[in-house]
């Protein structure tokens, strides 16, 4: 078997290979068979990483040879032998993931020097100091990746780190490129007592041994914690594996005409078109992307190594060209020739992500649903949330600039580490996480964080990445602000902020102030308010482009969840086209409503119910004109009511007092009443059809409701409705009969009453696993299924909602929920029910018609599913109504 794929004189592989050679590989494989100048090299696949995981992390038997004369067909490309004393080959082993996880896994460079062959490359460069400087970054980087060598916590230094700056200090040095040949050597002296001491190792000098050394802990980070971490944010399976890829060093280092750095075709927090990124002469690979010296922008470099910025621009196009799609590429010069490290599809703004694909449609570089499926539909929310208030940003106080490196608005309370940031938002507090720099195991404080501050580091720094791939609002390199993490203060220009303060970051300008400031809605939701015009919003712009595209697309129609006028309106401008679920029981929450629903619930007999319910009706029907009302002729899905009754009862004493008094009942009755409702279980107690089983009179006083709106808006407005009556938690046909025999009893009383005939639908939903199951008894009695996956995946796992929390932890950490199931949907288990459904539902009728109300159905994995399912509509709330319409569009492409 084949576990060993070249790149360089002879290649292997190609860029469609990303599930065995990974991104990284597949992508080194494509752009030397194009041309590209790219350094020999080689990658074992990601199929050893799975025998590496199934077997002991030991290797297949063949691998060993395979390697070696891999490795040796480099050398001879490169005119070089690995472990050669006099002329070494040195080369970097890379991690490399099918999807790019930046930072997540480990890389390892200038591997193969030793005590003898770094003699070898000073002589061969001529350039000791520079030898020197490659051995004392390969011994910092073995020392921490293979044999474990960190910093104890968080708040500690890494300890190679703190070697270094004793060094710089004692030579007077500002950068570490300053270093003499004899500084670095005892730097090396240095770092080797460091690994002995703290792993009672030695450093090892063997080349093959150094190989197989850094080999398995690139497979050994596939399951570091940051990378689980980080799967589990993306949802990447732990199955996937991680593949290595070794290659041929170049040197960033080698002088002043040789340098490194991190370039976008186009701008990743904009999207605009313009060359955008970063480089540092004389450094070598991470300096860039970890803050160690602060970088130069990209365009510098058209006046300091001009041919080299001209071959740049070739390659930054033809990159586009080649790949379609914007790229995030590394490249390194070596005494003035440039070489390509990588090149992937670079992460983005979801402003960016939007702006790119529509440009770069209008360029005629692709075509409209490339353009769809280039946008991931989560990211048109960033378009919608709130920004700054102008005036208030006006008036706060701005303590310094930094980079803007991830669009938007953020304000909350001061955490100077990931811990301190995730105690914060676990109280329910807005954060910002202000450090110097942050590190991949920063990650977790990043997503409890609103925003991401740093001093050091540009635009390509490891904050400003993952803030922009978390669609997080991140300002970095504001080198006006110290941190001082023991005192947990910062401070800028004469301001001293410390934990817990509050502070605003705008990432769209790079501002940071002091203090909160209020926000404001955004740019697209004040175009569709009327309050703004669209031609002055570009953004605007963007925003309906791609919804125009996606309505083109897609075949599934979009509802809402609304219970309001107000939601309803919304709703409707960001396109929704009907709702899917109203609840009716919100409506008995307002004002002075819940007494009179209090009193109908206490009622102890029918006669004292209806009494109650009759006060409750035209309020009922008042909420059903407004929301049909807003919904003009588009169709509406009402349930009836669901929720245990207890759940609007008092649990206080005093309140339970004031009621008693106002409805003239003694309190022990009320007390006693309340206690009778009691239950042990009440989402899987008396609710949902069973309320209505019981009381008849709801659901009547219900459907009086509903019918009566309909025909006072049909007589006034001349609008025509047609609602759905939705019947909650059916799981026999026979509950649904019963409902059904009122429901149309009642219909028909107030069609005679009123002179009017309303088309209408009675219907269910399924969200208890018996309905799914007896789908075809039950659609002899409904009209159309509304999947309400929220309860139905609580009833399937056996599992509620509200009681994670002790497990789910663990359960993340072991892997054994993919995504959390509440807000993706199982498509495994519950899908498999739905399906169940759908197909013997539509064997009893039809023509049933069939959508999803539940919290998945904003869910773009989720909605690819149901459109599968060949449902008809999803129904989400409306903020989600737009990132629906894209997904849709893209599930039907
Ligand atoms: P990551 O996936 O974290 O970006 P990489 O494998 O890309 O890790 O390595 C990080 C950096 O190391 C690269 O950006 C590049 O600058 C440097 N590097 C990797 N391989 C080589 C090489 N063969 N020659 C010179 N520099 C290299
Ligand atoms: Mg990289
Ligand atoms: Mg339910």
């Amino acid at each position: 078997q084949k576990f060993v794929y070249n790149f360089g004189s002879q290649t292997d592989g190609n860029a469609t290979m990303r599930e065995l050679l990974g991104g990284k590989g597949a992508n080194l494989a494509e752009m030397a068979s194009i041309g590209l100048p790219v350094p020999p090299g080689f990658t074992i696949s990601t199929e050893v990483c799975t025998y590496f995981y199934d077997h002991d992390r030991t290797y297949p038997a063949s691998l060993a040879e395979d390697v070696k004369q891999a490795i040796q067909s480099v050398a001879e490309q490169m005119g070089r032998g690995f472990g050669d004393a006099a002329n070494p080959l040195l080369v970097s082993v890379r991690s490399g993931a099918r999807d790019s996880m930046p930072g997540m896994m480990d890389t390892i460079l200038n591997l193969g020097l030793n005590d003898e062959t770094v003699e070898g490359l000073a002589k061969i460069s001529g350039n000791p100091s520079f030898a020197w400087d490659c051995y004392r970054r390969f011994i910092q980087m073995y020392g921490d990746v293979v044999m474990g060598v960190e910093a104890a916590n968080e708040e500690s230094e890494d300890p190679f780190h703190v070697i270094l700056e004793e060094t710089k200090k004692a030579a007077g040095k500002a950068q570490d490129n300053e270093l003499t040949e004899d500084e670095l050597k005892e730097l090396v002296v240095k770092y080797k007592a460091l690994i002995a001491r703290e792993t009672g190792s030695e450093f090892p000098q063997d080349a093959y041994d150094q190989l197989w050394g850094a080999v398995g802990a690139v497979f050994g980070s596939w399951k570091n914690e940051r990378a689980i971490l980080y799967r589990q944010q993306y949802g990447i399976p732990a199955e996937w594996g991680t593949a290595v890829n070794v290659q041929a060093m170049v040197f960033g280092n080698a002088g002043n005409d040789s340098g490194t750095g991190v370039a976008f075709t186009r701008d990743p927090a904009s999207g605009e078109k313009v060359f955008y990124g970063e480089y540092l002469t004389n450094a070598q690979g991470e300096d860039v992307v970890a803050g160690v010296r602060t970088p130069k922008a990209i365009a510098e470099m058209a006046d300091e190594l001009p041919e080299n910025f001209a071959d740049l621009e070739k390659v930054r196009a033809r990159l586009e060209e080649h790949f379609k799609d914007m790229q995030d590429f590394e490249f390194t010069i070596e005494g003035g020739r440039l070489f390509i490290l990588q090149t992937r599809n670079g992460k983005r703004t979801g402003l960016a992500a939007i702006r790119i694909a529509v440009e770069m449609n209008k360029e005629g570089l692709i075509d409209q649903k490339t353009a769809l499926l280039m946008i991931p539909a989560e990211s048109v929310d960033t378009l919608l949330v709130p920004v700054f208030d102008p005036e208030a940003q006006e008036a706060a106080k701005k303590i310094c600039g930094g980079l803007p490196a991830g669009p938007g608005a953020a304000t909350g309370r001061i955490a100077f580490t990931a811990a301190q940031a995730e105690i914060e938002a676990r109280k329910g507090n807005k954060v910002i996480l202000c450090r110097s720099e942050t590190s991949p195991d920063d990650l977790k404080g990043m997503l409890h964080s609103q925003g991401i501050l740093t001093t050091r580091g540009g635009v390509s720094s490891h904050a400003a990445l993952v803030a922009r791939q978390l669609g997080k609002v991140c300002v970095c390199g504001a080198g006006d602000i110290t941190i001082n993490y023991e005192k947990k203060t910062l401070v800028a220009n004469g301001v001293t902020l410390k934990e817990g303060d509050y502070i605003s970051i705008n990432g769209t300008t790079g501002s940071v102030y002091e203090g909160l400031i209020e926000s404001a809605d955004s740019e697209v939701k004040r175009v569709l308010e009327g309050t703004l015009k669209a031609e002055e919003s570009y953004t605007y712009q963007l925003f309906q482009t791609v919804m125009d595209w996606s309505d083109e697309f897609r075949t599934l129609r979009i509802r809402t969840n609304a219970d309001t006028s107000a939601m309803a309106e919304q709703a409707v401008a960001f396109g929704a086209e009907g709702i899917g679920l109203c609840r009716t029981e919100h409506m008995f929450f307002e004002g002075s409503r819940i007494d009179d629903m209090r009193q109908m619930i206490l009622a102890v007999d029918g006669v004292q119910r209806r009494e109650a319910l009759k006060k409750l009706l035209p309020m009922q029907r008042q909420d059903f004109v407004g929301l049909f009302r807003a919904m003009g002729d588009r169709p509406v899905t009402i349930r009836l009511l669901d929720p245990p009754l207890h759940e609007f009862l008092p649990h206080d004493d005093a309140v339970r007092r004031q009621l008693a008094d106002k409805l003239g009942l003694p309190l022990e009755f009320v007390i006693d009443r309340i206690k009778a409702l009691h239950e042990e279980n009440p989402m899987l107690g008396c609710r949902g059809c069973r309320l209505g089983i019981l009381y008849p009179e709801i659901t009547e006083m219900q459907v009086q409701a509903v019918f009566e709106a309909v025909a006072e808006i049909k007589t006034n407005d001349g609008t025509e409705v047609n609602p759905e009556i939705m019947i909650p938690l059916v799981g026999f046909k026979a509950e649904l009969a019963d409902q059904l025999k009122v429901v149309r009893r009642v219909a028909e009383q107030v069609m005679k009453d009123k002179g009017v005939t309303i088309d209408y639908l009675v219907g269910t939903m399924v969200e208890v696993p018996r309905a799914a199951i007896t789908a075809d008894e039950i659609a002899e009695q409904a009209e159309f299924f509304s999947f309400g996956t929220n309860d139905l995946t609580q009833t399937t796992l056996g599992l509620s909602r509200d009681d994670m929390g002790l497990f789910y932890d663990e359960y993340q950490r072991k892997e054994i929920y993919s995504k959390n199931p509440f807000a993706s949907l199982d498509k495994t288990g519950v899908g498999k029910l739905m399906q169940f459904a759908v197909a013997n539902g539509k064997q009893t009728r039809p023509d049933l018609k069939l959508g999803i109300c539940g919290e998945h159905a904003g869910d773009p994995s989720s909605i690819d599913f149901c459109h599968n399912l060949g449902l008809q509509y999803v129904s989400c709330s409306p903020p989600r109504v737009p990132i629906a319409r894209l997904a849709a569009a893209q599930a039907a492409l």
